[in-house]
């Protein structure tokens, strides 16, 4: 039976392809449906993995000598218990047999339940058991991968929709690796970093879509419409030939887009405007390439530490950075410092904070953890030998934070100098403002740095108090409150008065319907995804910046959010 579901658009676009059901934060885990004939090995294949991870508790056990902490053998017996526990062990073979899952995914599926129900605990003893939980289920699956079962059929690959409750930018990113057609999540905000790695791949995509993950079942025919966040399940022959022409047509108009790549991106009355790309890994360069970005206006850099046990070590991130600014071959390359926090979190480290977003993330973090960021700061700062890089620093508030920034690198410098190994002496050091703390007292940012990059995403977040991850406020989301857009404008002039470049790095920048705005109050530098890049050159090429000034004046001084969505739409159709 067909239906559909609304949710928010956060990955334009239209994809056309099955249902592929995951699992949250174990998506490496390979999923497919057996054939019947093999379910009875499935579930055989599952008992023997159990016995063997029994058996390798005993042998710790019999090991453990008989000064071994009490937490040890505690800690074997409430493994071993949970290998005994039918909500875990029975219910993954009934899942096995009834939806046909291979083990590996019928035990994630039934351990994320499992966790689930921890969560609810208010005890917090017993709600901090489900990391044991979490810790059993990985035994099994390390013994069950060693022991692979049948693979998955097949020609699926290249439609596949991937439908989740919730996938962390970590899990995004491996997408890179994987042909997906576009995807699905019940929960998420539309700039969140799973969002955001979704527009960076061009797969659309739908989030906050309540329940998807418990009506879709595996295999369903569905419909992405990435551009209305909705979704269409098993659609009709007539409405599925619909989206087959609307998904050509915009196939068509991305082409056409593709003349513009050599094109030179300024407005009718000759201003140059920089538009650069935002990249999460050195792997993104080609997609760079293909729309010939001015620069990297922002590589995320704490995409290198996720998804691994342990960091990257400085010649690590030094080849990164180095790749990078060797890439691009003299234009500009902005390194951020490791935004780590909030939703990207470190494997193994995840925070129990009430406000994450409000917690030790960006620069809180490398601050309270001075050897991580020496690290970094030093493989940044060799890889400046190599091409031209700055330095952006995340979620500056304090004076004392940019103090005690400026500080380490000088730090990083010194002991860079005592090695022998060359960097750019004069390299230059920016800071975000995405904080309206931020914004509203710049006087310390301009006197003490050589950049600003506005962050529009947490900038928004932070303005309006909306968490940017969760889709019960997202309706709240609001780039064009009055609040926010003066903000950035004021942001943007600032920096024009103090001779200061200012850019936009966050969503807004790479969202055509607000280029005019943006250039109208005097922004210059855009960075955005470079999927974007085009689009948002083709809006700049229409763009008269002498008629955008007077008009764009007027809409900040527009208290009225209808008043001011009717100016936007009249500022775009000049
Ligand atoms: C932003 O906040 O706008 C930004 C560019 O940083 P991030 O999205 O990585 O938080
Ligand atoms: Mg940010």
């Amino acid at each position: 039976m067909s239906f559909t579901l609304h949710g928010l658009a956060v990955s334009h676009g239209i994809a056309i392809g099955h249902a592929h059901l995951v699992s949250h934060a174990l998506i490496e885990v390979e999923h497919y449906v057996l054939p019947g004939r093999y379910v009875d090995e499935e579930i055989a294949r599952f008992g023997q993995a159990v016995a063997e991870v029994q058996g390798e508790l005993d042998a710790l056990m019999a090991g453990a000598d008989a000064n071994a902490p009490s937490e040890l053998t505690a800690f074997i017996d409430l493994h071993h218990m949970l290998l005994a526990d039918p909500m875990l062990i029975e219910s993954t073979r009934e899942l096995i047999r009834a939806r046909r899952c291979n083990a590996e995914w019928a035990l994630v599926q039934q351990m994320e339940q499992l966790v689930e129900q921890f969560e609810q605990i208010e005890d917090e003893y017993l709600r901090e058991r489900k990391a044991d939980v979490v810790q059993v289920v990985e035994r099994v699956l390390k013994v069950l991968m060693g022991h692979p079962g049948h693979p998955p059929r097949h020609g699926k690959g290249e439609h596949l929709i991937v439908v989740a409750h919730d996938l962390s930018p970590a899990d995004t990113l491996q997408f890179k690796q994987l042909k997906i057609g576009g995807f699905v999540t019940d929960l998420g905000g539309a700039t969140s970093h799973t969002a955001i790695v979704a527009r960076s791949l061009a797969i659309p995509a739908v989030v906050g879509l309540h329940h998807a993950r418990h009506l879709i079942r595996e295999d369903d025919m569905l419909v992405i419409d990435g551009t209305r966040g909705v979704l269409i399940v098993d659609p009709d022959a007539r409405v599925l030939e619909e989206y087959r022409l609307r998904k050509s047509a915009l196939e068509l108009e991305r082409a056409k887009l593709k003349r513009l790549k050599k094109s030179r991106a300024a407005t009718l009355d000759g201003v140059d405007i920089e538009l650069t790309a935002n990249i999460e890994l050195p792997g993104d360069i080609p997609q760079v390439k293909a729309v010939d970005a001015a620069g990297i206006g922002l590589f995320r850099t704490e995409f290198l530490f996720l998804n691994r046990d342990g960091m990257p070590d400085e010649e690590e991130q030094f080849e990164a950075y180095r790749s990078v600014a060797a890439a691009m071959e003299g234009r500009p390359v902005v390194i951020r410092t490791l935004d780590i926090g909030a939703d990207k979190n470190l494997r193994g480290v995840e925070r129990l904070e009430t406000n994450p977003a409000l917690g030790q993330r960006a620069i809180r973090y490398c601050l309270a953890e001075p050897q991580v960021f020496l690290t970094q700061l030093r493989a940044m700062l060799r890889a400046s030998h190599h091409g031209r890089i700055r330095l952006l620093v995340p979620m500056l508030a304090h004076a004392h934070e940019i103090e005690q920034t400026l500080a380490l690198v000088e730090q990083a410098k010194a002991q860079l100098r005592a090695r022998g190994q060359a960097f750019d002496e004069g390299i230059e050091i920016g800071g975000m403002v995405e904080i309206p703390a931020a914004a509203l007292a710049l006087g310390v940012f301009l006197q003490k740095l050589d950049f600003l990059s506005i962050g529009t995403n947490d900038l928004i977040q932070y303005t309006l108090a909306i968490d940017r991850t969760d889709e019960a406020v997202a309706h709240l989301y609001d780039p064009l409150h009055p609040a926010v857009l003066r903000l950035i404008a004021h942001t943007i002039q600032a920096g024009a008065r103090a001779g200061l470049p200012v850019a936009v790095c966050g969503e807004m920048a790479g969202d055509p319907k607000l280029t005019r705005l943006l250039l109208g109050m005097g922004l210059r530098q855009f960075s955005m995804h470079p999927a974007q890049i085009l689009e948002v050159k083709q809006e700049v090429l229409r763009s008269d910046l002498a008629q955008l000034r007077r008009k764009v004046t007027r809409l900040l001084n527009c208290d009225e959010p209808a008043k001011l969505r009717q100016q936007l739409e009249r500022l775009n159709a000049i």
